[in-house]
């Protein structure tokens, strides 16, 4: 006779394997939750993820919701370069979380962008918005590709089609792109003309990080390096040291690098060390960054930058500075160099960019880190009153959006503070608790549908 464990529930249909018993038995299907999304950065985003959820004792149905995305679209879709040849690309938006508003993310052009890199950048979206209090969840796309290799014609040709593959799936209330890697005001006015020529109005809120002329706002720009400064200042300060008179090492120029050393220096600090993807440059006297970004408009890489000595990527990464800040990549610093870098703080910039094993060894190390979660919020922030003001048709002052980003980035900081002290952890574990709260009580509220 069946014991009670073997009986089918009341009111239960039991249909056995269906002679699926062999699939049902293989590793890959016992952690299929999650399989779909496996990557490396998933799995650093699912380490800290758990790592702050069992500070506050998040239970496994809470987990299992906010860790599987919501939705993901994978579309592949041809594209014709200038030479006439037809190329096929493949391009990702993952929309993690609808619990607490509309998604929002950025689009990148990269060779490795994969749905398992932009799942765990969709979590960290709603995890960073959800730490500054704004009104969205995360999302995160791009299209595998490489963006030094296309001609301008030839990214619009990508951006418009990508744009079209997306129309069913994001609008100004269900999911707002904005830029990321290789990606900016350019790319997003193709994004938002092509939006608005496939439902026929002008929609200036498709997506952030537009033209002010097209519904774009003051200082997105630079809201991302100027936000990465503040935090990295505020935690200076935290720790009785200044900016002014520090030596900052940063890996990637662009974007978000370029700001963040314009930003340190105008604050009195020397850039030691500057890095792209075509090599590092060190200078312990100091880079003058408007020469290297002059250099930069010229020849569009670093490399062969008269006013530093050349380095290696990697050995830019262990110049000795203050502040080190990775500005490009994911999973930069790990346990294979942790122990050699010889800075005092880290502030990520970048998103993903220290992995668990290398923030253990930078916790015995006693090198604190700014988590990219606060370190480069400031643009989703300033992306946030961009909508606003879209939504609004109004627009705010340039004076208006820095108070804002100041007073919503001080917030957070005092948010996580307080989570620090709470839990006796360093600032990414309390930044990631304070987050993690928020979006499961919004999600355990509105409950389950249907
Ligand atoms: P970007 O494309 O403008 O610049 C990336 C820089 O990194 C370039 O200088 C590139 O040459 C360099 N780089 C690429 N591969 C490298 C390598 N292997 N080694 C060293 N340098 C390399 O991109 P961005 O917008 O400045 O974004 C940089 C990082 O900041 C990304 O992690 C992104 O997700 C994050 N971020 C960007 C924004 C934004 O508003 N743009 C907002 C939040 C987070």
């Amino acid at each position: 006779m069946a014991s009670a464990a073997e009986r089918p529930a009341a009111g239960i249909e039991r249909r056995g394997s269906g002679g699926w018993d062999s699939v049902l038995d293989t590793e890959g299907y016992r952690v299929s939750p999650g399989n779909e999304w496996r990557s490396e950065l998933w799995r650093v985003a699912v380490t800290q993820f758990n790592q702050a959820a069992d500070l506050l004792g998040l239970e496994r149905d809470a987990r299992a919701r906010l860790l599987e995305p919501r939705r993901a679209v994978v579309s592949n879709f041809p594209i014709r370069r200038d030479s006439g040849e037809t190329q096929s690309l493949t391009g990702y938006r993952v929309q993690h979380t609808f619990a607490l508003g509309p998604t929002k993310g950025g689009v990148r052009y990269a060779p490795g962008v994969s749905l398992g890199e932009c799942a765990a950048l969709a979590l960290w979206m709603s995890l960073k918005c959800a730490l500054l209090g704004l009104p969205f969840g995360g999302a995160k796309g791009g299209v595998r590709c490489d963006p030094n290799r296309l001609s301008a014609a030839e990214m619009e040709r990508v951006t418009r089609r990508f744009a079209s593959e997306l129309v069913p799936v994001i609008g100004p209330d269900q999911d707002i792109p904005a830029p990321d890697m290789a990606t900016g005001e350019r790319e997003m006015s193709w994004f938002m003309d092509t939006y608005s020529q496939h439902v026929g109005q002008a929609t200036p809120g498709i997506v952030t990080g537009k033209p002010i002329v097209l519904g774009g706002t003051e200082g997105r720009k630079a809201a991302t390096g100027l936000g990465a400064t503040i935090c990295a200042e505020a935690m200076m300060a935290r720790l009785g040291r200044k900016v002014s008179g520090a030596r900052v090492a940063i890996q990637g120029f662009g974007n978000v690098g370029s700001v963040i050393a314009q930003e340190m220096q105008a604050r009195g600090a020397s850039i030691v060390g500057l890095c792209d993807v075509t090599g590092g440059l060190v200078n312990p006297d100091g880079i003058e960054v408007e020469e290297a970004l002059a250099w930069v408009d010229e020849n569009r890489f670093l490399r062969g930058f008269p006013g530093a000595a050349e380095a290696t990527r990697a050995g830019m990464l262990e110049t000795p500075c203050e502040i080190l800040v990775p500005a490009a990549l994911e999973c930069q610093i790990t346990a294979e160099n942790a122990g050699r870098l010889k800075c005092g703080l880290i502030v990520e910039a970048a998103n993903g960019p220290t992995t668990p094993e290398a923030d253990e060894i930078l916790a015995e190390r006693r090198i604190p880190i700014v988590p990219d979660l606060l370190a480069n919020a400031g643009g989703v922030t300033v992306s946030y009153f961009e909508w606003a003001q879209d939504q609004q048709r109004y627009s705010w002052q340039a004076e208006e959006i820095t108070e804002r980003l100041r007073g919503h980035l001080e917030a957070a900081m005092d948010r996580i503070d307080e989570s620090a002290e709470r839990h006796d952890v360093g600032w990414r574990e309390a930044g990631q608790a304070v987050a993690i709260a928020r979006v499961a009580e919004a999600a355990r509220l509105r409950s389950i549908y249907p």
